[in-house]
């Protein structure tokens, strides 16, 4: 049997890793009317592993590989709060690594069972600020410094994660819409989409505005505005928000910024699944309010495009469960777009 196992230009792929990216850009109708701008949706829920992470992740193995840090036998430790450590247990499984990932306890159950069930050693650990030494980030690069053949993938620091956007999400999304980009909006976790999709584009194109959208509770919207690590709040959203700059973050390109609540961000979410038919985790709705409030601010008929990181499944006990919203009084109310 011939087993061409090269990508090709047909739809075909090669493997886990040759069917991640190339995800497709939806126009959102509805919201697109109501806004009198184009507002489009990265699918990225649509690769593989189901987020945004399988690129990162993907980088970060090839790299690895690459360098020759990572050989037959290797064990990838990582700490997540889930989407990345789901990405590598899969990309772990097709080349044959032993994956260790490190989740905070405050994480949606969901998330640990698809770690469980795709073979990963699963490590919860309490969550705990950054500066304590049993945070997930230091335990997970701990536990990769005392296994012989084993990386730690430090997404937060290793670029390259950006560089995986710099040459995948950004090109995608040029060639997708090209000339007719205005602006790109997305929050941050590692800060590796923003970065690198965002000097991608700003490479091809000067003018296409960069725009991070921030969760409460996460520095970066300070920092951009203001160069300082405040983070006033707290918010349900996983994945993203953080209180450090990051090597995935430094430099980014980036031109404003705007918080977003967890209000708003729910409000969108079930918006989202009841008039577009998208369900969508809680990050990627918090990105569409942020592109439609900064597309507010651009000139009718311009085109913001964001990211729609991962699906609502993950999220099904939380985000997605009446009774949670109900107990963190965030039961969704608006009429219509009313709370943009
Ligand atoms: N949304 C979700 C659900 C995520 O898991 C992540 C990654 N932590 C992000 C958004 C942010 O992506 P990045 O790490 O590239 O900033």
């Amino acid at each position: 049997m011939n087993l061409d196992t090269r990508a090709d230009s047909k739809n075909v792929a090669a493997g886990f890793g040759g069917t991640i990216g190339r995800t497709p850009h939806i126009v959102l109708p509805k919201l697109s009317a109501a806004l009198g701008r184009t507002i489009v949706g990265k699918a990225e829920f649509l690769n593989p592993g189901g987020s945004v992470k399988d690129r990162a992740a993907k980088g970060i193995v090839d790299d690895a590989e690459h360098r020759g840090a990572l050989g037959p036998g290797g064990t990838i430790v990582e700490g997540t709060a889930g989407n990345t450590g789901i990405a590598l247990a899969l990309i772990g499984n097709a080349r044959g690594y032993r994956t260790i990932i490190c989740v905070p306890d405050d994480q949606s159950p969901e998330k640990y069972e698809l770690l469980r069930t795709f073979g990963a050693d699963l490590r919860i650990v309490p969550a705990a600020p950054f500066a304590n030494p049993e945070n997930y980030y230091h335990v997970a690069q701990r536990i990769a410094a005392q296994i012989p053949g084993a990386i730690w993938a430090d997404q937060f620091n290793n670029i390259a994660n950006r560089r995986a956007h710099y040459e995948t999400t950004g090109p995608e999304i040029w060639e997708a819409l090209g000339e007719r980009l205005t602006a790109f909006v997305a929050a941050c976790g590692t800060g590796g989409t923003l970065a690198g999709a965002g000097a991608a584009l700003k490479e091809r194109d000067p003018r296409v505005r960069v725009v991070l959208c921030d969760p409460e509770g996460s520095s970066l919207f300070c920092y951009v505005e203001a160069g300082t690590l405040d983070a006033p709040g707290d918010s349900i959203t996983e994945g993203i928000g953080i209180k450090r700059i990051t090597k995935n973050f430094e430099g980014a390109p980036v031109d404003d910024a705007l918080r977003i609540d967890d209000r708003a961000m729910v409000e969108m979410a079930y918006w989202l699944l009841g008039e577009e038919g998208l369900f969508v985790g809680g990050s990627a709705a918090l990105n569409v309010v942020g592109a439609s409030r900064l597309a507010r601010t651009l000139p009718e008929g311009s085109t913001v495009v964001t990211i729609l990181c991962d699906g609502g499944e993950r999220y099904r006990s939380r985000l997605w469960n009446a009774e949670w919203l109900r107990e963190n009084d965030l039961v969704p109310s608006a009429s219509g777009l009313a709370f943009l």
